[in-house]
């Protein structure tokens, strides 16, 4: 075959065809289209100023891949894209230089699309949103205030996380394992605020149990379970037996509750060797607790103990420390007398921030028992008649601590029974005497939902002195102390966020909002009276966690989204981002969304159909790539040296997606390689015979096109490369077959495609032609044979193609098709079939 001199150069035909399909609407879905639609999210990223990295051109050219082959395959493909652009690192960058987070924004989404386009990414830029465009985040506060009237929005004075340097309230998912801020470094504190929360718990249960009607990869679902940490027990009422309250006004008691401690126990059946109660340090009842002697001693440690994270409180190893407020409370099912503890290893937020102790069942407890000489009481012996307790060391630790279920001792009426019948009888015993009622708690909290910034979305909120003095408040049904706030009026919406000079958080840790003075101060919309606007503004997730719905209708004015196009849209059938978002980001947006649902605002109450998450790129040094390291691959470059799709066909060769790979650069040059390698047999001749393409070809349309379906764009691009090696040994090239590969190629290698289509004379765009199709069972070695079977008695064989020799109802079918099958089974009841895939099914009649 003869050689031409042209050689394959990336740098003249891309910015070319990158120019051409501007132009055009290749990449364009077309609402309400008759063809099947598909939706495909890739994450929106935020816009930083350091530009696309290594793992969002991965994700993204899986999605681009998919949104190309499925809108060949005749779909009307959504593959949207948009920017997450409220943050901190922007607000740092204004602090630091005064620039304006607006134009820094700007600047870096021009970069980002410009980087997206160079690599060929077909996204529909028609719909492009921006998370911090008012036309945008007028409907991010438009959730927030029907989260506020609902109830589900409410301010609470908490301890959170703080860090001292950012002067801002963090999530616990924003501070790293050793105790430092995600972004910055400092090491990050507690520290009491107001703020808002949304009651994400209220949903818990839902957003547990739909997890089981989505057909998720499991490690996904497991991980949101965990998350969730729904667990189900007995809430209890201890009756607090010292009357040292204090009679200071500030500590008055609210209400009757205050009497007792309410704990949370997943194990009622232990509930008789609970020999103290332990209350964690931010439990709001310390104060009340404390008798006057103790008092020194117990607010110095808890000082001591707010200043950690409770991520640090919480590590297994960490000592258990703790101190003894002076006073008792009673044992509901024995009344005695048990002591009160404040200490570190009981959680704030978890079951309410107060655990009864079990030393003798609890390894936990039994260690703070050891050290602070408190009695450890027996209450559940190992049941030996049960197999699953055969060794009496099934469960209980080298301390003896037996933490599993047995049979009870020591525990009056209760004696004798198992744990399992004890859980039951002692919630009902404990509900009668209305001291206790089963309980279900959740690990996961109230989504602290303000932070003290100036770059987010205003929180659309009124503070009214005059009517919180009044005891005006919205609305009856809001069930916190909502006395004095008022909603702005939804037609005052978008709340614009002013522009101001100064950036820095103020000195008591509010946001530089506070100091917009004229734009603090408006008037009550319930009185009329001067009153005050929110300065908190809403946290990075708040505008990330709807974002998908707005693609579909992007400059709807009315609505959030209309219900037509919701309909015709959603769900998203495949959502791809980062492992690092699998709980926060897609656990909110299920609650969002759910909520969304309740008020009619959407009509399903799932918003993704498949999840999937990618893995992870290291550098070329084994390690995360990162600035300090030196090793961060800068994809930009590496389009300039070589080109976007060799760029493209690298990543997606690396393997399976949720793999972790190192880079190497030294196997880019292989994929560029393979390119230029289908550069050159297009510079070739070709036979223009209209014959039929060959065996091998429709071998390989047949893999590769399975292959894109399963996502595994490795072995679709070996299949490809098998291929060309053959081709490029051959004599005799079809024109018609060779134009049909470029088809094949086109998902991956989108630019060299497109300019081969048309050296070959190919019409219109390549990412327009219908994708090659195959025909199964012309492809004879993927047949598998499956021998038919009646009471084990061979009765014939099928022969069916790989994809469907393991599927159960189709091999049913056709088995039952046999002659020698049908006829056996015509006068019988079939009892079961006994199917081993690729192998055999077996009717047992
Ligand atoms: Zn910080
Ligand atoms: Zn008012």
């Amino acid at each position: 075959m003869q050689k031409d001199a042209s050689s394959y150069n990336p740098h003249i035909i891309e910015p070319k065809w990158q120019k051409i399909w501007s132009a055009g609407n290749l990449s364009e879905a077309s609402d309400f289209s008759k063809k099947p639609k598909k939706y495909i999210l890739a994450e929106f990223p935020y816009p930083s100023g350091l530009g696309l990295h290594v793992g969002n051109v991965w994700g993204y050219t899986v999605g681009d891949v998919l949104a190309r082959f499925y809108r060949m395959s005749g779909d009307n493909v959504l593959f949207p894209m948009g920017w997450d652009s409220f943050g901190l690192p922007t607000e740092n960058y204004a602090i630091k230089t005064g620039c304006p987070p607006q134009e820094t924004v700007a600047e870096n989404i021009k970069t980002f699309k410009e980087q997206m386009l160079s690599l060929g990414l077909s996204f529909d830029f028609r719909r492009e949103i921006d998370t911090s465009a008012p036309n945008y985040y007028k409907w991010t506060q438009w959730i927030f205030l029907q989260m506020f009237k609902k109830g589900l929005a409410y301010k609470a004075k908490i301890a959170i996380n703080w860090c001292p340097k950012c002067k801002t309230g963090l999530a616990n998912e924003e501070v790293l394992s050793d105790g430092t801020h995600e972004r910055c470094g400092a090491k990050v504190g507690q520290r009491e605020l107001e703020q808002w929360l949304l009651r994400i718990t209220k949903y818990g249960e839902r957003l547990s149990a739909d997890l089981d009607k989505l057909n998720w990869p499991k490690h996904i679902k497991d991980m949101q379970k965990n998350w969730i940490g729904k667990s189900e027990g007995a809430s209890i009422k201890f009756k607090v037996q010292s009357s040292k309250f204090k009679s200071n006004s500030k500590l008055k008691i609210k209400n009757e509750n205050e009497e007792y401690i309410a704990v949370f126990t997943t194990r009622p059946d232990t509930i008789f060797g609970a020999t103290y109660l332990v209350l964690s340090p931010e439990h709001p009842q310390i104060e009340a607790l404390t008798v006057k002697e103790r008092e020194a001693e117990v607010k110095k440690y808890v000082k001591k103990s707010l200043a950690k994270t409770e991520m640090e409180r919480a590590s297994v190893d960490k000592e258990k420390t703790g101190v003894f407020l002076g006073s008792y409370a009673n044992n509901p099912v024995n009344g005695e007398k048990i002591p009160i503890w404040v200490a570190n290893y009981v959680i704030g937020g978890y079951g309410g921030g107060a655990i009864m102790a079990v030393p003798a069942h609890d390894a936990r407890d039994w260690e703070f028992a050891k050290k602070y000489g408190l009695p450890v009481k027996k209450v559940i012996v190992p049941s030996y008649k049960n197999p699953k307790f055969q060794s009496a060391s099934w469960r209980t630790n080298s301390n003896g601590v037996f933490e599993g279920y047995g049979t009870l001792v020591n525990s009056g009426d209760f004696t004798g029974m198992t744990s399992e019948k004890a859980i039951f009888a002692i919630c009902k015993w404990l509900e009668e005497k209305a001291c206790g009622k089963y309980a279900v708690n959740f690990k996961m909290r109230d989504w602290v939902f303000s932070r003290q910034h100036y770059w987010g979305e205003p929180i659309p909120m009124v503070y009214c002195e005059t009517c919180a003095k009044k005891g005006a408040a919205f609305s009856k049904e809001i069930d916190w102390d909502a006395r004095g706030w008022f909603p702005l009026d939804e037609a005052l919406l978008p709340l614009q966020l002013p522009v101001v000079k100064d950036y820095k958080p103020s000195e008591d840790g509010r946001s530089s909002l506070s100091k917009a003075l004229d734009w603090v101060k408006t008037t009550c919309p319930n009185c009329g009276a001067l009153a005050k606007r929110e300065t908190d503004t809403m946290p990075n997730w708040a505008g990330s966690n709807w974002y998908y719905l707005r693609f579909l209708d992007p400059k709807n004015e009315k609505e959030l989204v209309s219900k037509g196009l919701y309909k015709y849209y959603m769900p998203v059938d495949l959502y791809l981002g980062g492992p690092e978002h699998t709980t926060l980001h897609l656990l909110y947006s299920r609650f969002i969304h759910k909520f969304l649902y309740d008020i009619g605002a959407v009509g399903t109450d799932e918003p993704y159909t498949l999840r999937i998450n990618r893995g992870m790129i290291l550098g070329e040094d084994g390690r995360k790539m990162s600035k300090s390291f030196g090793n961060v691959i800068n994809p930009n470059e590496l389009v300039e040296k070589i080109g976007a799709d060799s760029v493209r066909m690298y990543e997606l060769f690396l393997g399976p997606i949720n793999g972790t790979y190192v880079w190497s650069t030294v196997s880019i040059l292989g994929l560029k390689r393979f390119l230029d390698k289908v550069w050159q047999i297009g510079q070739g001749e070709f036979s223009k015979d209209n014959e039929d393409v060959s065996a091998r070809f429709k071998k390989t349309v047949y893999k590769v096109t399975e292959d894109i379906k399963k996502l595994k764009f490795h072995t679709a691009i070996a299949f490809m490369m098998e291929y060309v090696n053959s081709m490029s040994k051959s004599n005799i090239l079809l024109a018609v077959e060779y134009k049909e590969f470029l088809k094949l190629l086109a998902p991956f290698a989108p630019f060299i495609t497109e300019e081969l289509w048309h050296t070959l004379g190919g019409e219109g765009s390549v990412h327009k032609q219908p994708w090659p199709k195959y025909n199964l069972a012309l492809i004879k070695e993927d047949k598998i044979s499956i021998s038919v079977q009646v009471n084990g008695k061979f009765k014939g064989l099928i022969e069916l193609s790989a994809d469907k020799a393991g599927d159960r109802g189709v091999v049913e079918k056709m088995a039952g098709k046999i002659e020698k099958v049908r006829d056996t089974l015509s006068h019988r009841e079939i009892k079961k079939a006994i199917f081993v895939p690729n192998k055999t099914i077996n009717f047992v009649v």
